[in-house]
């Protein structure tokens, strides 16, 4: 295990003012704080404010197909549709993509040098974002992992003998 630092989100705790967009845009603009253009940040905030909803999500991977799986989430008893919550970038939409170029946009956690503490979460004045410390497995652990699960798979399937024999070859080159 290894400790690794993330951003927390408490979406009770936003108030949906926007301060986190802002300042990400700001901080991420050439020169830096050059130009403040929301549509430029990696984080958003989903606001509905009828229901007094404001979930802030941070930019995830971009994919390239669209996701065949829409889904519908029910929060206090409404329905929010498809793509509300979702992190990635993709072609069915233009949230967290650079408004000029359509280059995908993902979180960098303010880049390099690492910061003591992201321009989002220093931003928020609710603590609706904290950067808190999490235990992560590390990845020669899980690729170890995957791989004992892999052999356990094939040994079910083929019988130890010719996996073996499959890993001897493998292993001649
Ligand atoms: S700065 Fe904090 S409270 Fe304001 S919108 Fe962003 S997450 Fe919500
Ligand atoms: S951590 Fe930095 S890059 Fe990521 S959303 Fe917050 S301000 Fe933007």
């Amino acid at each position: 295990m290894k400790i690794v630092k993330t951003i927390k989100i408490d979406a009770d705790k936003c108030s949906g003012c926007r301060a986190c967009e802002v300042i990400c845009a700001a901080y991420h603009a050439e020169p830096k704080y050059s130009i403040v253009n929301p549509a430029r940040s990696r984080i958003r905030v989903f606001r509905d404010e009828e229901n007094d909803l404001f979930v802030p999500i941070l930019a995830g991977e971009y994919t390239e197909a669209e996701c065949p799986g829409r889904m519908t989430t029910v929060i206090g008893g409404k329905e929010y549709g498809e793509c509300s919550f979702c992190r990635s970038s993709c072609p069915s939409r233009d949230l967290f993509k650079e408004p000029d170029s359509g280059l995908p946009l993902k979180c960098d956690m303010c880049g390099e040098p690492p910061l003591e503490e992201p321009m989002c979460v220093k931003w928020c004045l609710t603590d609706a974002l904290t950067y808190v410390e999490k235990e992560e497995e590390e990845e020669e652990e899980e690729k170890e992992e995957e791989k004992e699960k892999a052999v356990e798979f094939l040994v079910k399937k083929y019988g130890l003998k010719e996996v073996e024999d499959a890993i001897t070859q493998i292993s001649r080159g």
